[in-house]
């Protein structure tokens, strides 16, 4: 198997939104491509193609989350970089449907998406729909949708599995994949960036502090038994992972 980091452009952030503190960072959106010997799987979609010209869809997130996206970065581009068309996809799995996580799905139109069902219903709450947390438009495009509760294990065999880490969002999960040079953990928005582990602090925006601070805890004890954890949105561990991939 390979895992393949996609950057599919960046946003900068309001520190103050995130960890308390002043100042802005610039975090990586990440998507992955994981080639399994029965089919392509991807992990998060990044942004919609249109946050490169406007930031119409994302309303007022845009106030604390500033969008730096290019033509030439959106999800298609990045994975035809490695020789993949979007058909070639069979699965898309989301960590959670924020618009920097979920938003380039209609890049995608037929893979399966493979959700957490508490995430797809929060992601049609109507009161969270209004509020901007969520736009539908960005993953209930008419995919074949696969609801899951709780831990699964995408292809049967172990080697890549959805684990449920509540708390960013009611249905947030991340990923582990096995590969050959060991297990390796996508923790998505469960753990922004490695300093907000080693501080133990997570984004007072989240939907419950206390699930988010367990999730947390879950992969750290994953970490100490071995397991490499990759973070959401960390940009010098990102940019220290060869773009080839890891096997
Ligand atoms: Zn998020």
């Amino acid at each position: 198997m390979r895992l393949i980091p996609l950057e599919i452009g960046r946003v900068e952030g309001d520190l103050r939104a995130i960890t308390g503190e002043d100042g802005w960072v610039t975090l990586p959106v990440a998507g992955w491509l994981i080639e399994h010997r029965h089919g392509l799987a991807l992990f998060d979609t990044g942004m919609h193609a249109d946050l490169q010209h406007t930031t119409a869809r994302i309303g007022r997130n845009a106030e604390v989350f500033k969008p730096d996206f290019k033509p030439g970065e959106e999800l298609t581009a990045q994975l035809s970089r490695h020789g993949i068309h979007p058909g070639d996809v069979a699965h898309v799995i989301l960590s959670h449907l924020h618009f920097d996580h979920a938003g380039g799905t209609c890049e995608i139109p037929d893979a399966r998406l493979v959700v957490q069902r508490a995430e797809w219903e929060a992601g049609h709450n109507q009161q969270l729909v209004d509020a901007g947390v969520y736009t539908p438009d960005d993953y209930d495009l008419g995919h074949d949708v696969q609801l899951i509760d709780g831990t699964h294990d995408l292809m049967g065999d172990g080697s890549i599995v959805c684990i449920p880490t509540p708390g960013h969002t009611p249905g947030h999960q991340s990923l582990r994949v096995e590969l050959d040079s060991g297990p390796v953990v996508l923790a998505a928005d469960c753990i922004y960036f490695q300093r907000m582990l080693d501080t133990m602090t997570v984004p007072r925006f989240g939907t419950d502090l206390d699930q988010q601070f367990d999730s947390m805890h879950r992969l750290a004890a994953m970490q100490t038994d071995g397991c490499r954890l990759i973070f959401g949105h960390d940009l010098e561990q990102f940019r220290e992972i060869p773009i080839a991939g890891l096997i």
